[in-house]
């Protein structure tokens, strides 16, 4: 069935506002979320960067513990050695003898002092890194903090809006069937504009223009309408149709009725 007499465009108009009408009220429950499920991610990605550096962190404390472990043994055993030269220094019967081994001595001191240096460097090389990753697992637990708070908005949110989600998605269908039903064409140019246009407006109010006397404009593109076509969209009988924007124009005060009337 396609649409003829005026009555009916009539009521094909009042399908299209109401369509409309639901479809922004869709819209207005879906954008409750906002940016929140991007927020959530963007911290979750931030997680696993923190996570990530204190992974290498722990990674670089056990390997300089390991080396001042290792030079702490390599000492040990420095010690003995000295302890046995300077036995040795006790026996010697000849300068050349001991002159060797208590150049033996020196150079054994010297290599325990080198590495007490070095185990000095690395423990403080070591406390930086401890205090970095101090530092960081302070910021995990607030960012894991954040997540949560913001999971939890989310949560509530969701239960709020599912059920009017639902509500208007049913309404949505069985007034779509309707207008399929009465004029399958017209639904199909409906959904297609909606589809593409902007802020998903397929059917806008004209609106008076300021300082403009009488003239009238498309909501959707603000493009200025011709009075005879103004004229036309007042009889509330024809389908008329932006030349700008290709969005259906009608009557202000049509669609603010309309728009009321819908529970
Ligand atoms: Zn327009």
């Amino acid at each position: 069935m396609t649409t003829t007499d005026t009555t009916q465009i009539r009521e094909r108009l009042v399908e299209l506002i109401q369509l409309q009408v639901l479809y922004d009220r869709l819209n207005a429950v879906r954008s409750r979320q906002g940016d929140l499920p991007q927020q959530i991610d963007d911290l979750k990605d931030k997680i696993s960067t923190v996570q990530h550096t204190l992974s290498e962190l722990s990674e670089q404390i056990r390997q300089i513990e390991s080396e001042i472990r290792s030079l702490h043994v390599s000492n040990d055993s420095l010690r003995d050695h000295e302890q046995k030269l300077r036995k040795k220094l006790e026996a010697v019967r000849t300068n050349q003898e001991y002159f060797e081994i208590e150049t033996e001595i020196k150079e054994t001191r010297l290599t325990i002092e080198k590495n007490l240096q070095d185990i000095r460097r690395l423990q403080h090389r070591a406390d930086a890194l401890r205090q970095k990753h101090a530092e960081d697992e302070t910021h995990l637990n607030e960012l894991h903090e954040r997540v949560a708070e913001k999971e939890k908005r989310l949560e509530i949110i969701k239960l709020h809006t599912t059920e009017q989600e639902v509500y208007l998605l049913e309404k949505i269908e069985a007034l779509s069937q309707e207008l399929r039903k009465h004029d399958a064409r017209l639904f199909q140019l409906f959904e297609r504009r909606r589809r593409s246009l902007r802020g998903g407006k397929a059917a806008v109010p004209v609106i008076p223009i300021e300082r403009q006397e009488g003239r009238y404009a498309c909501s959707g593109c603000y493009t200025l309408l011709p009075r005879q076509l103004h004229l036309e969209i007042l009889q509330r009988n024809k389908i008329i149709i932006c030349e700008s924007c290709g969005r259906f124009l009608i009557d202000e005060e049509f669609y603010t009725e309309v728009a009321k009337s819908i529970p």
